[in-house]
């Protein structure tokens, strides 16, 4: 999908890995996620390395369902600077990206896309917070933006979601991990969770 790919460390890995899962329909809003952290538990500072560690969060999947009933399509927007360094090779992200397929298929859902900037240069204008993940998406996907949400573990999420334009942003404090690492952290976001497991609900009283 990226007319723009360039080559990172290894010559075989593109700068973005889209897996394209939907089809396009016309101008709706959509959800992106954040990945390490709120689809899945998050790995602290290091990355998520194998398949073997990549733990699907079962309130992503519950917020996955709510939106799903409401008719939004949601996406992943996610920076895997593991890939560019060589140590996680594309192939085992892929491989982490069709187990969260199959978590989801096995309720009877599914995503539209998930889209990883999987360079080093945090001025490309994929790397979040920039927002070109989402505009590549809108593109592609016929989304609108400017009645989208944007929902991260960190401030750095909610910042490309203001980025990008979108309505709402979510900054939830909980990863899945015992350390809240930016409660402390004052956000931008239009809401702040302090469990994933309060997105379902605010997805069910809010879209
Ligand atoms: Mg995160």
């Amino acid at each position: 999908m990226d007319s723009e790919t360039q080559n990172v460390k290894n010559s075989f890995v593109p700068t973005v890995i889209s897996q394209d899962g939907g089809e396009s329909a016309g101008g709706r809003p959509a959800l992106f996620f954040d990945r390490d952290g709120i689809a899945n538990i998050s790995p602290g500072p290091g990355y998520v390395m194998s398949v073997a560690d990549f733990h699907v969060r079962p309130e992503f999947v519950d917020a996955v369902g709510v939106a799903t009933e409401k008719g939004w399509p949601c996406l992943i927007v996610s920076n895997q600077r593991g890939v560019g360094k060589g140590l996680v090779p594309p192939e085992e992200l892929a491989a982490m990206h069709e187990v969260l397929r199959e978590t989801l298929a096995a309720r009877g859902l599914a995503l539209l896309d998930i889209l990883a900037y999987v360079g080093l240069d945090p001025d490309h204008p994929d790397c979040k917070p920039h927002p070109g993940l989402l505009r590549k998406a809108a593109a592609q996907h016929n989304l609108d933006l400017l009645r989208s949400w944007m929902i991260g573990d960190r401030e750095r999420d909610v910042q490309t979601g203001i980025n990008a334009g979108v309505a709402v942003t979510v900054r939830v404090d909980d990863d899945g991990t015992d350390a809240p690492p930016e409660a402390a952290l004052a956000t931008a976001g239009t809401y702040r969770l302090k469990r994933l497991a309060e997105l379902p609900g605010l997805l069910g009283r809010c879209l």
